[in-house]
């Protein structure tokens, strides 16, 4: 049987203006890609309404004694898309750029992210207004225990489970579960994921989304019949996302030309050494461009490498109208979320480049936390080829899900396809339970 061709079944769907999210660039882009979906869907349109807005909101003051004796009050703030599935589950940004509709976008990507990966839980994300790398780790515990201490009412092992996003880490989640749990009189290590493994975290959790990306990647280049060993890679980012997605990528062979952080980018047409690099990095945190066995570049310009694969794995809308004409990869694989805007994707579809979209690509993340909170309600632990082999298993079954329905409907792209299956099957999930009362 031919191919449904991708049908646009209704025109001018529009969501209701929300007071408090409209004006945030990352939050209309998360609403522009729910409304492709529902052009192409039979979802009932109340459903669609109640998913175009986040079910809770919350604002919260966080004041830190810094260490120098002054007071200074941070903005926080969680979202919980919904929570029809389980609890609300998203990570904690410690970013300057963080607001409400960014962290509102955030999770509404985490909602289709774990209907996409049929996990039990809704999309949360969370953020505080703040620079890391400008405060002392004890400045840092304080404002990660003031923002749980402020939260305290409305987050839960059954509630809403934060992990590491941007500026957050092991460290970090190790203080709000500490915090929760003297909230509550005992230890409770599943309210939070991505913990150090000494407290109930996941071995593996660390490199999960790399991981991640890096088998749907693989995942890519087979069906386009591309040797790893003959690709190459650029990568934006060389945090926790892009640093173990290099590593990965350099053990399949495939050679990395250029790597980019928030301190500028470089390049090796070799293939830079990412062990070197590694160590580099660890011990000049603001120190790549110095890296001495590689080129400085413009960062803006490394995206416009002919590479095999372009890696985004640091903040959102990097791919733009203003670059995605001049892209020169073949495959873009979203290690970040939300890295490309909907008008660069139409420049994309019309230049044939093949994109793993961020919710498929960078899923190992929450996969893993997943693995990690049942392990943790269960206090019955794995080992990490365990964790490794149902983490290959999940991501590329959802690869072949996902490329499925963008042949099956001819989708344009395969972001339509992902954003499809995730936001299917929480709508089937709220028709079935019904709206209360
Ligand atoms: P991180 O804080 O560990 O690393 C972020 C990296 O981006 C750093 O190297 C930083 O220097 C770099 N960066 C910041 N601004 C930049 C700029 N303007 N140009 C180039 N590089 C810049 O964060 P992370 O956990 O690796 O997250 C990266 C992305 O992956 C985010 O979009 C995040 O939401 C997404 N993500 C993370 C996880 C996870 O498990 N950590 C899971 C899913 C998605």
């Amino acid at each position: 049987m031919a191919p449904m061709k991708d049908q646009i079944k209704h025109k001018n769907i529009q969501f209701k203006e929300h007071p408090m999210l409209d004006s945030s660039p990352v939050f209309r882009m998360a609403r522009q890609q729910m409304v492709k979906v529902a052009e192409r869907s039979e979802l009932e349109p109340g459903i669609l309404d109640r998913l175009s807005v986040p079910k809770r909101s919350f604002i919260v003051a966080v004041p830190v004694r810094l260490d120098n004796g002054e007071t200074q009050v941070f903005n926080g703030f969680r979202v919980q898309h919904h929570i029809t599935s389980g609890p609300a589950k998203g990570g904690l940004r410690f970013h300057p750029a963080v607001d409400l509709g960014e962290v509102a976008a955030l999770a509404m990507w985490m909602s289709w992210k774990c209907g996409l990966m049929n996990l039990p839980f809704g999309g949360g994300k969370g953020g505080v207004t703040v620079d890391p790398v400008k405060h002392s780790k004890r400045e840092l515990e304080r404002i990660t225990r003031r923002y749980t201490e402020e939260l305290l009412p409305m987050i839960g092992p059954r509630i809403d489970v934060m992990a590491p996003d941007v500026g957050t880490d092991e460290q970090t989640m190790a203080w709000i579960m500490d915090t929760y749990s003297m909230s509550i009189g005992h230890a409770c290590p599943e309210i939070v994921t991505g913990k150090p493994v000494e407290i109930g975290g996941c071995v593996g959790r660390r490199e999960a989304t790399g991981r991640g990306v890096v088998y749907t990647i693989m995942c890519a280049l087979k069906e386009m019949g591309i040797d790893p060993k003959q690709a190459t890679a650029v990568v934006q980012g060389f945090g926790n996302v892009g640093s173990v997605a290099c590593n990965e990528l350099t053990q399949r062979g495939v050679k990395i030309l250029a790597v980019s952080d928030r301190y500028g980018a470089i390049m090796n047409e070799e293939g830079l050494d990412i062990e070197a690099l590694s160590k580099h990095v660890a011990a000049n945190p603001t120190g790549l461009p110095d890296f001495p066995k590689g080129k400085k570049v413009d960062p803006q310009r490394m995206l416009e490498m002919k590479c095999t694969v372009l890696v985004p794995a640091a903040l959102e809308r990097v791919i733009n109208a203003e670059n995605a004409g001049n892209l020169q990869c073949k495959i873009i694989a979203e290690g970040a979320n939300g890295p490309t805007t909907p008008e660069a994707d139409d420049i994309l579809d019309e230049k044939g480049i093949f994109i793993i979209p961020d919710i498929l690509c960078n899923a190992g993340g929450v996969t893993v936390s997943y693995f990690e909170w049942v392990q943790d309600l269960q206090q019955l632990f794995w080992d990490e080829s365990e964790v490794q082999k149902r983490l290959q298993r999940l991501m590329e079954d959802a690869y072949s899900r996902v490329r499925k329905l963008a042949k099956d409907r001819s989708f344009r792209n395969n972001r339509i396809a992902a954003l499809t299956l995730g936001v299917e099957k929480v709508a089937r999930e709220k028709d079935i339970r019904g709206l209360y009362p």
